[in-house]
């Protein structure tokens, strides 16, 4: 530890196209650098990690061979297509320890903090199951017709994910897009292509069809937006940041009009009441905003506590957000990495420089080693301060203080995000007044992100996004319904 892992494990750094392993067209690459010792990533019998940049001319490589291969997939049906699903959960789980190391090595997440492999699989196996769902209506009711709808794929989907969590969002997009029939181009985050590089040896070696599953690392420009604006490509789903979610949009509509999912940010506020456990309440928004160094889409970013209980609160609360083990992210121990790289933490910084302007830092600071920042709070910051409306994606939090409940909704809803928002309160009614109040695609109560229900629906209000994920939501995001009408003839 300390420097960058070393194994004998060789990983591609190509593009995966119709099935193999191909160099980008233009022959130009990216380094990938571990964010703790700013260093290229290599391994084994490769020198570093030069992976190759995927541009239009792979993108329409990569959608011309998906659309050749998608009428055959649709058509082997789900019981086959499950088959390949089951066969990945499985690979992925057998390379739980590699996956762990390639997400540490890209990201900075401790490597102790992984789930991420076991959580993939069970999505491929839940849509080996769950694509027999694809299921439409049929009715009697206008006379001398039957009317059905069938639910069918798309065709191509692109699937362009973020580098945080990235094999999370893979997972959460190329199953039920797979499951549901269509054919996939998905482009991984330039900061974060090893684990999608790695799944795309798994995908070969599961045996699926060439074309089904293409993978491609690269940039926004040109490869994201290329897939956004490819007029082959008949959906799109997206997760990443709200900005690029309207670039993404824009795109879409500017070309064939694609069905375009949208997962994005958000600046997530948690309430918490004087009736509240302030200890655990404590306990969790402090973990909620400190996990993989704030750099979560629900971070519970903006804390409102009741003026009778703020300095109770408080006190906890620094205790507690200041107690991380920063260090090597591959040693198990720690427990508070860097963030990702120099554009993450110069951004973050000036986020400090904001808070120390507008309020008043309690906890924390730039820890001036490396990409490391410190669990930092922020008091006293005024309503419409940077601080308290843009997504800083660090471990930053503002606590805010309030007297009534109404005003304590009004604060939290004074957002353009809404993602996830929490209550803390032991008054039944009060929370389900809040549930209700509260503009959030999520709302926990007497809990907060990262906490969240395997069959839940994930997904945004405002510009935190459009439409929503999830076991029992995503089939429908990759597939259309069609009318049929049978005319019968009377007896
Ligand atoms: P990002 O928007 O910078 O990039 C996301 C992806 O979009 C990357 O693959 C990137 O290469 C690509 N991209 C960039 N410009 C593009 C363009 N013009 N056209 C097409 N693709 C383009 O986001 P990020 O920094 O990778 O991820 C962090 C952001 O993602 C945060 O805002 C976070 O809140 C959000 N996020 C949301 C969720 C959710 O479920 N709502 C989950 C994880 C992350």
């Amino acid at each position: 530890m300390g420097s960058v892992a070393q194994d004998s494990e060789s990983i591609e750094t190509r593009l995966f196209i119709n099935g193999e392993f191909r160099p980008s067209t233009s022959n130009k690459t990216f380094p990938v650098v571990y964010p703790y010792t700013k260093e290229v990533v290599a391994q084994g019998p490769i020198p570093q990690y030069i992976v190759h940049e995927a541009n239009e001319q792979d993108v329409d490589n990569a959608v011309t061979a998906a659309n050749a291969a998608f009428p055959s997939w649709r058509d082997l049906g789900i019981d086959q297509r499950a088959g390949y699903l089951r066969k990945l959960a499985d690979l992925l789980v057998e390379s739980h320890a590699k996956l762990a190391q390639l997400e540490t090595l890209c990201t900075g997440r401790p490597i102790s903090q992984f789930f991420d492999a076991s959580f993939s699989a069970d999505q491929f196996r839940y849509f080996a199951e769950g694509g027999w769902n694809a299921q439409g209506t049929a009715s009697l009711s206008t006379p001398g017709l039957l009317s059905m709808t069938l639910k069918q794929p798309y065709g191509v989907a692109g699937l362009i994910i973020p580098w945080n969590f990235s094999l999370i969002a893979f997972a959460m997009k190329m199953a039920p897009a797979l499951a549901a029939g269509n054919t996939v181009v998905l482009k991984s985050s330039e900061k974060a292509p090893l684990t999608s590089l790695y799944v795309a040896k798994l995908i070969a070696k599961a045996g699926f069809p060439p074309g089904v599953v293409n993978i491609l690392s690269g940039f926004g420009n040109p490869a994201g937006s290329a897939i956004a604006s490819h007029m082959l490509v008949r959906c799109l789903s997206f997760t990443g940041s709200s900005l690029t979610g309207q670039r993404v949009q824009t795109a879409a509509a500017k070309s064939n009009m694609k069905h375009v999912h949208l997962e994005l940010g958000g600046k997530s506020p948690a309430v918490i009441f004087e009736d509240a456990d302030l200890e655990s309440a404590a306990a969790q928004t402090q973990f909620s905003v400190q996990f993989n160094s704030g750099q979560v889409c629900v971070a519970n970013s903006r804390i409102y506590v009741q003026e009778s209980v703020a300095d109770r609160f408080l006190q906890l609360f620094r205790e507690k957000f200041a107690a991380v083990q920063i260090g090597d992210p591959l040693d198990p121990a720690t427990t508070h990495g860097p963030q990702i790289d120099a554009i993450q933490y110069n951004r973050v910084k000036e986020y400090l420089a904001i808070g120390a302007k507008d309020g008043t830092r309690t906890v924390g600071d730039d820890a001036e080693n490396g990409f490391f920042v410190r669990p930092t709070v922020f008091e006293r910051v005024p309503e419409d301060s940077r601080l308290m409306r843009e997504e800083i994606f660090g471990p930053v939090v503002a606590i805010n203080t309030f007297s009534t409940e109404a005003e304590a909704i009004e604060k939290a809803n004074n957002s353009d995000f809404g993602l996830y928002a929490s209550v803390f309160t032991k008054d039944v009614d009060r929370a389900v007044r809040l549930a209700k109040a509260l503009e959030a695609g999520t709302v926990g109560v007497n809990c907060t992100s990262p906490t969240n229900a395997k069959d839940g629906a994930i997904g945004g209000l405002k510009m935190s996004g459009s439409g929503r994920e999830g076991l029992l939501y995503s089939l429908d995001n990759f597939l259309e319904v069609k009318t049929v009408l049978i005319k019968t003839a009377p007896a």
